[in-house]
Parts: structure tokens; sequence; C-alpha cells
């Protein structure tokens, strides 16, 4: 059964690289990449319906980064304004839409990073906080921190004016009965928010601004049915989320605890800036090779300092878009195609 699932992995492996990934011209003055989650996305287990507000909220997404990179706004405010219309849509695994913790809560996490300073901000475990991207950039520009976590991390929102909602705010009846789905079966499972028929997903963004400055960043409500306070990859510098203008911005989705192992987002960025990999090169190196020989599965988005732009997955699907300067309108991507 371990050498069927394996295989499977492999076929998927194989099928993904073949998925077109964009290329751009050399000269564009903007770009922005995002996702909404990679894992068990197909056709079959797809309405027209769920699909096209898929789109429609991918596109709102864009839009927004779009807006503040066309107007000369800073790759980390476009990272910013576009996760946040995620994180607000229920359709997401962050804010609003996030999964359950063990006991009936939500717990989010998330990271910025700025590829020109090196500068980060993350926040882990928080309860309350309606943008959890919004805390990690203040912890970036307003604190002399990298991470905080729980109640410390709201305390600092508090400090910071940063919206606080009452944490029934993230209870959606589906995630509450993907909770207890889960939890039927096992009491102590934990589930990747792709696995089986579950097509939400975490969230990110890398975007490249006129001045040349790479951003990127994500958000998540992690893995549901998770307990003693888990924090997967998204959150971590390196292994969900990295950026750095002397070579790329990446953000992940898939099985955090791989991610972490072989700090993904760190390790795609390194390819290309010690060994001249290009985008496409490095990603699939990691995520295609790296990531599913031990066994993780799940998917990144990158973005190089030309604005060349990298999607990688080992799951049948992963949602995804892009659109720069030179081809201002949305392409969007769903399944393993
Ligand atoms: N990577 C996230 C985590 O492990 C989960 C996801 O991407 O959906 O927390």
């Amino acid at each position: 059964m371990a050498c069927f699932t394996r295989l499977i992995a492999f076929a998927f492996a194989a099928a993904s690289l073949f998925v077109a990934s964009p290329s751009w011209s050399m000269n564009m003055e903007y770009a922005l990449v995002i996702h909404g989650g990679a894992g068990t996305i197909t056709r079959d287990n797809m309405t027209a319906e769920t699909e096209a507000a898929y789109r429609a909220a991918l596109t709102e997404a864009l839009r927004a980064g779009q807006e503040v990179l066309a107007s000369g706004g800073t790759a980390l405010d476009a990272v910013g304004a576009t996760i946040m219309v995620m994180e607000d849509s229920p359709l997401f695994n962050a804010g609003k839409g996030a999964v359950f913790t063990n006991d009936g809560r939500n717990e989010l996490d998330a990271a910025i990073m700025d590829g020109k300073t090196l500068n980060a901000g993350a926040i882990a475990g928080v309860t309350r906080v309606r943008n959890p991207i919004q805390l990690a950039r203040a912890v970036m520009d307003k604190s002399p921190h990298v991470m905080l976590a729980g109640a410390g991390a709201e305390e600092f929102a508090r400090e910071q004016n940063i919206t606080l909602v009452s944490p029934t705010y993230f209870f959606t009846q589906r995630r509450f009965d993907q909770l207890r789905a889960v939890q039927e079966n096992d009491k102590d499972a934990l589930m990747l928010d792709h696995d089986g028929d579950h097509k939400y997903g975490t969230v990110g963004a890398v975007a490249l601004d006129k001045d040349g400055n790479l951003a990127a960043g994500t958000s998540t409500g992690g893995l549901t049915n998770k307990k003693w306070g888990r924090i997967g990859d998204s959150p971590i510098i390196g292994a969900g989320t990295y950026a750095s203008n002397k070579s790329c911005g990446v953000s992940g989705t898939g099985t955090g605890e791989y991610f972490i192992r072989l700090t993904i987002a760190r390790e795609i960025c390194a390819l290309m800036e010690y060994k001249g990999y290009s985008a496409q090169e490095a990603a699939d190196e990691v995520v295609q090779k790296r990531l599913t020989e031990i066994g993780g599965d799940g998917g990144v988005i990158v973005l190089d300092h030309d604005g060349s732009a990298a999607y990688s997955f080992n799951t049948e699907g992963m949602y995804r878009a892009h659109l720069n300067s030179a081809n201002p309108d949305p392409v969007i991507g769903i399944y393993g195609e």
C-alpha cells in the first residue's frame, strides 16, 4: 500500500512537471504571483459554481495587489493587500476561512518578508487577529523581533491598533463539519486542508515592484485538528516564506512539517543564488524531487528579481494565479494541466 501511495505520488510529481509556468519578458515593471493552497483539487471533485467562486476570489486578490504595484507602491504593500483579500474570504484556509484545532478553536499563522532588506515579521497561534498578515507586517516594521506568538502577539496587536475580533468571527459551519468528520474517524488524526474532498487552502503572494524589490507573504490556519500549539511552515522564515532581491521570493503550501525540515523556501532561493538555477529549475528540484522523496506534498510559487515566475507542486492541483505589467490580466490555474 505504501509502495502504491508512493507510486501515485511520483506519478503526480511527474505530471505536474508539465504544468505550464508563466514566462515573462525581462523588462516588465511589476509582477505578482499568488496561491490559494495545493492538494486534492481535480475537475471530478469541483463543481462549476465552486470553480467560478475560486476564480473570482483569486482575481479580486490579484487586482488588489496590482492596484498597489501599478501606482508605484511597494512589493510589501502589494503582498499585504493581496493576502488580506484572501484572508477575508471564507474560501481559503486563512483568516475568516481558517480550519479548526482539536479543541474547536482557530489558531492563525502568517509571515511577510522584504527581499530588499531581509527584514521579516511573523506571528503564530493568534486567535483574535482579523488579518494576520497585517500583524506580521507590524512585527517587522514596529518591533525589534521577527516572530511573536500567542497572547503576546495579541497584546502587541492591541498596542498597534490592529483590528481584533471575537474568536467567533472565524466560525464557519463547513470548517467545523470538517473537524467533526476528521475526529469521528480518529480523534487525533491531522488533516492537511486539501486532503480527501477538501479543496481550500493556505494563501500566499510574491510581488516584484517598480523599484525592483521582491516581497513574499503567507497566511494560514494550519492543519485541521492540530493541537499542542502546533505551528507549521507558513510563519517560519526560510520554510514557508522567503524573499531576497539576490535570488527570489517564495511562498509555499503543503505538509508543513516537511517544508520546515527542508527549509523549502530558502532552499529554492539558495539554488538560484549559488548554483544559477532558474526559478522553475529550483522549484522543481526542491518540490518534485526533494519534497517528494521524503514523503511531503504541496507546492510553491516563486518569482525572481527579473519577474520570471514559476509554480511547482506534487499534488493534483494548486490554486494559483499571476499577472504583470506586460500582461495585466489575471492568468488562473487550478488543476494539474
Ligand atoms: N503549510 C500549512 C501548514 O502546515 C498548511 C497548508 O499549506 O495548508 O500549516
